[in-house]
């Protein structure tokens, strides 16, 4: 069978991969992704148990990508205000008006993120999205190219092979990067319920001690729950009955929504982190989970990955208009510096809250409410820590600017 040339292979044609094959298309290189699902297996009709929340800098993105009308005319829904609470006391309370903006941020299901994108990425005749397809090997050799064998038998050649396959990265271990991971014996139960009382446009999240639970905003009034609880009481609330499951989630929620009227999908995800030891080495680069999976207590996973992906193709994008060879090692070596040390700090910034919030130790209790009533009454430390979250400050990608 023949073999197919590219400058560029993406293993994996989750969200971040399938961005940052759009982020690529002005460099003029060719690009190919390769998913191991068909387009059928995003179901845009029914409503995903897993959703996400997108900042500005993830929507401006996406905007300038060529997808954010498509997904702004189905369902999304934003937010323009963000309620925390202590179960023990102590509350921060942030709204868009405060930054000037008219949103926080908008909740987005995945499923239907990802299937807006594989549209796109299937329509454009610079890019070549082979699905379903899965790499069956992959090797270096002596003339600087990674030879790749698909499943199927078809071959291809890539200078470059990206790793987006999440968590599970495959192309990490051919690049032979190390991970270092921890678990958090937890769980993140979600599912999409009815409260009796609306949302009101406020993405909600009340600190218990065996973790937190956020009330995300729906399109359709309803609300997707990521109940993060330790292993044992994930395993039960999953294996219960519809009635017991609601009265236990009005309790958790403080009954801030009211009673719970219908719920569905639920499901649970084993919550751990992971970091590689390296994004890069010749031929080979990580973006998104299969470079780094956090705690979602603050919703920033996929959020993270896009602005790898935008730092990435604007570095190689960069590069090759300057006549420097847009693969190489140099080049791929300042997308490590770039985006390691961000993502880093976003790791050790949620095992903290981690630590701080999920226990019913008395002193660290104390220390989260002097923490949240301070934030809420010192109006330019909440400002700067808003405008991080959502995604205004940092050392964004231009994309995402
Ligand atoms: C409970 C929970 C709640 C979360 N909430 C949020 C949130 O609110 N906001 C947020 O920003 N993040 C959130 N996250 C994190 C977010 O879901 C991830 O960061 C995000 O899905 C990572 O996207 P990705 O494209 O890098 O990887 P993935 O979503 O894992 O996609 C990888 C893709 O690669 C494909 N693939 C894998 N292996 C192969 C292979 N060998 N060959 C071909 N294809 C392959 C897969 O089919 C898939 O399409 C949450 C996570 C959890 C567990």
């Amino acid at each position: 069978m023949a073999e197919r040339a590219f400058d560029i292979v993406i293993n994996g044609g989750g969200m971040v991969g399938l961005a940052l094959a759009l982020a690529l298309r002005p460099s003029g290189l060719r690009v190919a992704v390769v998913e191991a699902r068909g387009a059928a297996d995003w179901s845009a009709g029914r409503m995903d148990n897993r959703v996400s929340s997108l900042t500005l800098a993830s929507q401006r993105m996406l905007q300038r990508l060529g997808v954010w009308s498509t997904l702004a005319s189905a369902r999304v829904s934003p937010f323009e205000a963000i309620h925390a609470w202590d179960a023990g006391g102590g509350r921060v309370r942030f709204h868009a008006g405060e930054l000037g903006e008219p949103w926080l941020g908008h909740i987005v299901e995945n499923g239907l993120l990802q299937q807006t994108l594989f549209a796109v990425a299937s329509a454009d005749d610079r890019l070549t999205v082979l699905a379903p397809a899965t790499i069956a090997a992959a090797s270096p050799d002596d003339a600087g190219q990674v030879q790749l064998r698909l499943e199927d038998g078809r071959r291809l050649s890539t200078r470059l092979l990206v790793g987006a396959d999440g968590a599970r990265s495959a192309v990490r271990d051919w690049a032979g990067i190390g991970v270092r991971r921890h678990g958090y014996g937890q769980q993140g139960l979600v599912a999409t319920v009815r409260f009796a009382q609306a949302h009101g446009l406020v993405a909600r999240q009340r600190f218990l001690p065996g973790g937190p639970l956020a009330l995300l905003p729906l399109a359709d009034g309803r609300c997707s729950i990521v109940w993060s609880q330790p292993d044992d009481e994930a395993a039960n609330r999953l294996a219960m009955d519809d009635a017991a499951f609601h009265r236990q989630l009005e309790a958790a929620a403080g009954e801030v929504l009211g009673v719970v009227q219908q719920s569905e999908s639920r499901a649970g995800f084993p919550l751990r982190a992971l970091h590689a030891e390296r994004y890069v080495s010749p031929g080979f680069a990580l973006v998104g989970d299969a470079a780094h999976v956090i705690h979602p207590l603050a919703g920033q996973g996929v959020n993270l990955g896009f602005l790898d992906a935008a730092a990435l193709a604007q570095l190689i994008g960069e590069a090759a208009a300057a006549g420097r060879d847009p693969v190489g090692l140099a080049t791929l070596r300042r997308y490590e510096r770039w985006r390691r040390g961000d993502n880093a700090l976003m790791q050790t910034t949620m095992d903290g809250f981690h630590w701080l919030f999920s226990n019913r130790d008395p002193l660290r209790r104390m220390a989260r409410n002097i923490g949240f009533e301070l934030t809420d009454r010192l109006p330019p430390i909440k400002r700067r820590l808003m405008a991080h979250a959502v995604g205004l400050r940092g050392d964004l990608p231009m994309i995402a600017r």
